[in-house]
């Protein structure tokens, strides 16, 4: 445990002063989808995934250094065996500093976990009850068509959308909603969808994110061109008529904080909501509040990394919070400025995606 009588510890910030509040954690491996954009197809899980109690370890020291947000990813995160219970246990943390970044005094106690989770949504229907009864806040469903044809073309799981609609529709039930709805566009591939996926958020009451193919995948698909950028999709939407009593065009909504990523738009008759996350044409690094940690415990300060942290090399050390912590602040100085997507030299990071927990 750390010692509750020592100082309290100054929140982690990177060396550009940006502040570390939001943990991406990456709780298996192993996915249940083949995504052709993602993954190669023949290669599956790749690295190892580590009891929850060392995952819950490591939140906890993280909590201590300034951690407010856990988002559990993967690989799959719903595959993970004890992931309702992992849930439990972090729904009971607080927070450790007051909103202008200093601590809470002895005595003070901060306030619960903003908790969510990225899925496939392909088990999310069991799940989403015992997951909100747990403690979650939020769920993200990756979806990357709502032809169910194309769909599973993209998954290679048969009747896969029928599935992940199910499971939209029980976390929207379950009051994990509104459910935030990710879609990856490609050129040729998948872009004839945008105008259906605006209808899917007005009817199914999500909030549907496009967002803008980065060169994270495991074979060699990306080129600038396959890239739909932010640009493409507003004048496609803006062109776009939702009924015929309602007139065609966004209507920008404000940020919900100041360092969000996506860019939000409803339509005239305010029903629907798309959000746009551009991190090619629209690099969003300089409010980077990440850090990521793989299933096998490395920490990762950038999707770009070219190298990890070996985190979990600490603690099978025998490493104490003290130490943990203190090889957490300095990995953290060691964040990227930003990624040099599209840059000459540009050089793919160490790992794919689906390796690192997106
Ligand atoms: N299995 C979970 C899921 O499907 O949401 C979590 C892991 S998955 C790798 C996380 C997200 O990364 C998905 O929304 C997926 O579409 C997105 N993704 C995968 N490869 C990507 C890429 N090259 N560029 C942008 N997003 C990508």
């Amino acid at each position: 445990m750390l010692d509750p009588t020592a100082a309290p510890a100054a929140r982690l910030r990177d060396s550009y002063g940006r502040a570390i509040t939001d943990l991406r954690l990456s709780v298996t491996d192993r996915c249940n989808y083949k995504c052709v954009y993602c993954r190669t197809g023949t290669e599956g899980a790749q690295f190892t995934e580590l009891p929850i109690a060392d995952y819950l370890r490591m939140v906890r020291i993280l909590v201590s250094l300034g951690i407010e947000k856990v988002r559990l990813t993967g690989g799959e995160p719903l595959l993970r065996a004890g992931l309702v219970d992992m849930v439990a246990e972090l729904s009971q943390l607080r927070t450790a500093f007051h909103p202008d970044g200093t601590p809470l005094a002895s005595g003070e106690t901060g306030h619960p976990l903003d908790l969510a989770l990225t899925t496939n949504g392909h088990l999310l229907a069991d799940l989403a009850t015992p997951l909100r009864a747990a403690g979650l806040n939020r769920v993200t469903v990756s979806m990357d068509a709502v032809d169910p044809e194309t769909f599973a073309r993209i998954t290679r799981v048969p009747r896969s959308y029928e599935r992940v609609l199910a499971g939209v529709r029980a976390a929207q039930a379950a009051g994990l909603g509104p459910v935030k709805v990710n879609c990856v566009l490609l050129h040729g591939f998948n872009d004839s969808q945008i105008e259906a996926f605006a209808e899917f958020s007005r009817r199914e009451g999500v909030i549907v994110r496009f967002i803008e193919f980065m060169p994270l995948e495991e074979g060699r698909t990306w080129t600038p061109e396959t890239v739909v950028t932010m640009d493409e999709i507003l004048r496609r939407l803006n062109a776009w008529r939702p009924s015929c009593s309602t007139a065609a065009g966004l209507v920008e909504l404000p940020p919900n904080v100041a360092s969000e990523t996506a860019k939000r738009f409803t339509f005239r008759d305010g029903v629907g909501e798309i959000g746009i996350i551009a991190p090619v044409s629209r690099p969003f690094c300089g409010h980077c509040s990440r850090v990521r940690i793989t299933s096998d415990g490395c920490d990762r300060t950038c999707l770009f990394s070219q190298s990890d942290h070996d985190l979990y090399a600490v603690m099978r050390r025998g490493g104490t919070d003290e130490q943990i912590a203190s090889y957490l602040r300095s990995v953290i100085l060691k964040k990227e400025a930003r990624h040099h997507i599209g840059e000459p030299g540009f050089e793919k990071p160490s790992r794919n995606m689906v390796h690192i927990g997106g």
